[in-house]
């Protein structure tokens, strides 16, 4: 299962520039940036690393199955930005 980002997000994109295939967005800098309050996975393109998880120093990214009840509905967010 890909892995998801919470609104523990703090948007500081280290996870976004640790990504090895640009799953993650937006990028700094970018105009969509300011729009939003935090960063997504693409769960289409994910492939389970969990090097974004690992330099979160928020705990704001879990694999898919280990979100909590009240965080599962941030799988669907995750996707939604994606198909925009
Ligand atoms: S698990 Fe790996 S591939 Fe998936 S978003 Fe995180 S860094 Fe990118």
């Amino acid at each position: 299962m890909p892995f998801v980002v919470t609104d523990k997000c703090k948007k500081d994109y280290r996870c976004v520039d640790e990504c090895p295939i640009g799953a993650i967005a937006p990028r700094a800098g970018d105009p969509a940036a300011d729009a939003v309050s935090q960063v997504y996975i693409d769960p289409e393109s994910c492939i389970e690393c969990g090097a974004c998880a690992g330099v979160c120093e928020f705990d704001a990214i879990k694999r898919d199955e280990d979100l909590a009840p009240e965080e599962a509905h941030f799988a669907a967010a995750n996707a939604e930005y994606f198909q925009k």
